[in-house]
């Protein structure tokens, strides 16, 4: 089974911090060496508000994943409790985004040591000026896979509205509630009669 976050919305107080430490963890830690006009802002979660809700919102990691299942290049695959996109083989064909129905997946600009993808055989006239068109690609959550220190958003949110759940921990939910069920049956006593 594989590993997700998830948000308590009674929890969440819409602070947005959770998206700041998302792109911060993403960034390479090149954030802030650039110029605020360079800076792709591109979190993997999206914080939802709303007049009865407030809470982001991210990839689930599905375990029949129907982003993995449509991907016409294989793109999309089940690493290590996840469900990856590898980005260099994203043709940007948009089907993953269509289909999730979280509405998890987003297209962003491609980077690439700091710097804008460029596609090589597609140009852009703009403004009747032919110039390579930026390269677009699939993005969501990767539960921070690179960091080794679990998901940066579970982390730092101040209120501890989201959490890290892994296989074990439904096991033992599961199991807690098997129990309470049981006990819930006591007060019947003998059922024979019927
Ligand atoms: S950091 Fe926590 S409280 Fe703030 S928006 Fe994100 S989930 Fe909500
Ligand atoms: S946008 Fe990229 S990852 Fe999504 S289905 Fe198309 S090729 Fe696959």
């Amino acid at each position: 089974m594989n590993n997700f976050v998830v948000a308590d919305p009674d929890k969440c107080i819409g602070c947005h911090t959770c998206e700041a430490a998302c792109v911060v963890a993403h960034s390479g830690n090149r954030l802030f060496e650039q110029e605020e006009s360079e800076i792709a802002f591109y979190p993997r979660l999206s914080v939802v508000e709303t007049e009865a809700v407030t809470a982001p919102v991210q990839c689930r990691h599905c375990e029949d994943a129907p982003c993995a299942n449509v991907c016409p290049n294989g793109s999309i695959t089940n690493k290590d409790h996840s469900i990856i996109i590898n980005q260099d083989t994203c043709i940007g064909c948009k089907t993953c985004m269509l289909v999730c129905p979280y509405g998890a997946i987003q297209m962003v600009t491609a980077y690439r040591d700091g710097q804008k993808q460029r596609q090589s055989g597609l140009r852009s006239n703009a403004a009747g000026v032919l110039s390579p068109k930026e390269r677009i690609v699939a993005q969501k959550c990767d539960l921070c896979e690179e960091s080794g220190n679990g998901p940066e958003c579970v982390r730092v949110c101040p209120t501890n509205a989201l959490q890290l759940i892994v296989p074990s921990q439904i096991e033992q939910s599961a199991s807690r509630k098997r129990i309470a069920s049981a006990q819930l049956l006591q007060p019947f006593g003998d059922l024979s009669g019927y």
